[in-house]
C-alpha cells in the first residue's frame, strides 16, 4: 500500500506498522508541519491518543520527524529532509508560520548565528518567521 512509508520505515530500521504506516503516509502526503490534533483528525480513529503519541516519539527520537515550535506554543512535527539519525538532528533552518492559512513550514533557510553572552551556551535554536506564504500572498 503506502511503499513509500514503508521504504522509509525500512530504512530508519524501524518494524512497519499499519499505524507507523499511515502517520508517516500523512507526513509525506502533506506539506506542512502536523499537530497532534491534525494528525489525529485524518487517521484512523481506531488509533488512540497514545499511539501517536508514541510513534511520533519514536519518529522523533529516530530523526525522521522533528519538532517545529509554533506561536502558539503548539508542537507541531515536519519530516526530516536531511540525513538526520537516532543520535543527532542536523538541521538548523528556519520555520515559517503563515498567518493566514496557519500552515507552518520548513524553509530552507539556515538560522543565522547568535552571539550569546559569555557563560550562556546554546542547545538548540529554534526561529518563527511569521507572515504570508507563497500561497497565501
Ligand atoms: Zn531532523
Ligand atoms: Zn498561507
Ligand atoms: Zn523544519
Amino acid at each position: 500500500m503506502n511503499h513509500a512509508s514503508n521504504r522509509l520505515l525500512k530504512s530508519f530500521r524501524l518494524r512497519s506498522t499499519p499505524t507507523r504506516q499511515e502517520i508517516l503516509h500523512l507526513f509525506l502526503k502533506k506539506e506542512y508541519a502536523l499537530s497532534h490534533s491534525d494528525i489525529e483528525s485524518e487517521i484512523d480513529e481506531d488509533i488512540d491518543r497514545v499511539t501517536v503519541y508514541r510513534t511520533l516519539k519514536t519518529f522523533n527520537d529516530r530523526g525522521l520527524i522533528h519538532k517545529v515550535l509554533d506561536d502558539a506554543g503548539t508542537l507541531k512535527y515536519a519530516l526530516c529532509s536531511e540525513a538526520c539519525s537516532a543520535t543527532q538532528h542536523s538541521h538548523e533552518h528556519v520555520h515559517f508560520k503563515c498567518v493566514q492559512c496557519g500552515q507552518t513550514n520548513c524553509l530552507d533557510v539556515e538560522i543565522p548565528t547568535v552571539k550569546l553572552p559569555e557563560g550562556y551556551k546554546a542547545r538548540e535554536v529554534n526561529l518563527l518567521v511569521q507572515g504570508t506564504c507563497q500561497n497565501c500572498s
